[in-house]
């Protein structure tokens, strides 16, 4: 899949010291080879990856986040871009009622999509809702449309199929108008090809019904398919949006970069279950992490490069490398420096995998913890974090009392310290860049 092919990509990035044309060229070469593999067509791939070159190496390295991490937000804020910045919701911006015609092959989920859409309109904002169906070539559509309108709790027309398409629509729109419906929907016939026939009789009912939303319905599982499918519809209909199905089949997520870029038309909801529920807003950023399939990793990284102070972390760094050596006062001034990302919890949600490489280790990620640890190094005076071999028993004592804790706390800091230090003073003989290779700080 796309998601574990990038994954491999990004794995051959990590712990390299920076970006270079070199090393994202390999990289570009393996995400080219994911999209095209996840469906996506060669032109949308190749201007794709040109941007993401051009974003990529101009980028800054900055300490706290790897350069692997620094590629992965470039790839996502480009999907992002391609797959159109913001969420679009339906348009109902017209005279009621506002009409919404269904297009699509068969079986692409438009009457399903239409049940859902009705059931989010009535429940959510309260809308009157009046469902038809235009499908006369399968009796049995019609009474899917009926018995999905009935789950939703909403009207649908009466209609038989010996009517014609176009005199149904004209016929729905006058019984929405004289029923006071907000919204009209008009579900089609689909054919598993397209059909001429078809696009003629979908061009005449648009001008019929003037709807104010033509929604292509595809369906995700048909991958380059739907792209050249949406494509048609497209320019006979001039389409309004898009409603990706079956997203819960698909993994690969290629569909709906491709249809967005074909159409240059916003998908505006995924469906993601066969019950009427199962819709969603389609999110660009939110799809483009499940394309990559990376947890929050951005959030991690965003927040990383907004909060912490570098030039601290950086002043750090090279004290860290100085024969004095590192001192409680910079350990606090480290822990402060984590803190500001987030909670060690929220930390660990964000990057994808380390949960489950904790899980059953005894590692200690309690975020009541490092308050402690906080409280007891600023419980003392500042001499006292320099070179905290001056503490007597006493001190200790009075240390555990002003944060709260007991002795025992105190000494197992000072051991957990002095074991950092000695694992610092490991760290400088190596070098700076040794260290920094191995992630820094
Ligand atoms: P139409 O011919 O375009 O009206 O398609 P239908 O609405 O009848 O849907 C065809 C099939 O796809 C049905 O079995 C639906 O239950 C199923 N379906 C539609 N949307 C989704 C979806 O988002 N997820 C899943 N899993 N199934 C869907
Ligand atoms: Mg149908």
């Amino acid at each position: 899949s796309l998601s574990d092919r990038l994954d491999g990509v990004f794995k051959k990035l990590r712990g390299r010291g920076h970006l270079t044309e070199d090393n994202i060229k390999e990289a570009l070469r393996d995400v080219r080879v994911a999209l095209l593999e996840a469906d996506v067509s060669l032109p949308v791939v190749k201007s794709f990856i040109a941007s993401v070159k051009e974003k990529a190496v101009g980028v800054s390295v900055t300490k706290s986040v790897t350069p692997g991490q620094q590629m992965i937000k470039v790839v996502h804020d480009e999907l992002v871009e391609l797959m159109g910045a913001v969420n679009e919701s339906l348009n109902l911006a017209a005279q009621p009622p506002a009409v919404v015609l269904m297009a699509g092959l068969q079986g692409s989920g438009k009457t399903t999509t239409t049940g859902k859409l009705a059931k989010r309109l009535a429940e959510r904002e309260g809308k009157r809702v009046l469902v038809a169906s235009l499908d006369v070539y399968r009796p049995a559509a019609m009474d899917q449309l009926r018995s999905v309108a009935e789950q939703a709790g909403v009207a649908c027309l009466d209609a038989s199929p010996d009517e014609k398409p176009q005199v149904i629509a004209q016929r729905a729109l006058e019984a929405a108008r004289k029923s006071g419906a907000d919204v009209l929907f008009l579900d089609t016939a689909g054919r598993l090809h397209i059909d001429e026939t078809l696009m003629d009789e979908l061009v005449e009912i648009k001008s019929i019904a003037n709807p104010v939303e033509i929604l292509f319905v595809a369906d995700s599982m048909t991958g380059q398919d739907a792209v050249n499918v949406a494509q048609s519809f497209n320019e006979r209909l001039d389409v309004t949006g898009v409603v990706l199905t079956k997203t819960d089949g698909d993994a690969r997520g290629g569909a709906a970069l491709a249809i967005r870029h074909v159409t240059g038309k916003p998908i505006k909801f995924l469906g993601v279950s066969e019950k009427l529920d199962g819709i969603e807003p389609f999110h660009p950023d939110r799809v483009a992490s499940r394309i990559l399939g990376m947890g929050d990793v951005l959030t991690l990284v965003e927040t990383a490069m907004e909060k912490v102070d570098l030039e601290e972390s950086a002043k750090l760094q090279e004290k860290l490398f100085k024969s004095k050596g590192f001192t409680l006062e910079d350990f606090l001034s480290q822990m402060q420096q984590v803190k500001k990302m987030g909670s060690m919890s929220e930390l660990v949600e964000m990057i994808p995998g380390v949960k489950q490489a904790m899980k059953g280790k005894d590692v200690n990620l309690d975020d009541g913890q490092i308050k402690r640890v906080e409280a007891i190094i600023l419980s003392m005076t500042k001499e006292e974090r320099r070179k905290h071999q001056i503490l007597n028993a006493s001190r200790k004592r009075r240390i555990a009392n002003g944060a709260g804790v007991q002795v025992s706390d105190v000494n197992k800091l000072l051991k957990q310290f002095a074991m950092t230090q000695k694992m610092m003073k490991r760290f400088g003989k190596l070098g700076k860049k040794g260290f920094m290779r191995g992630g820094g700080l």
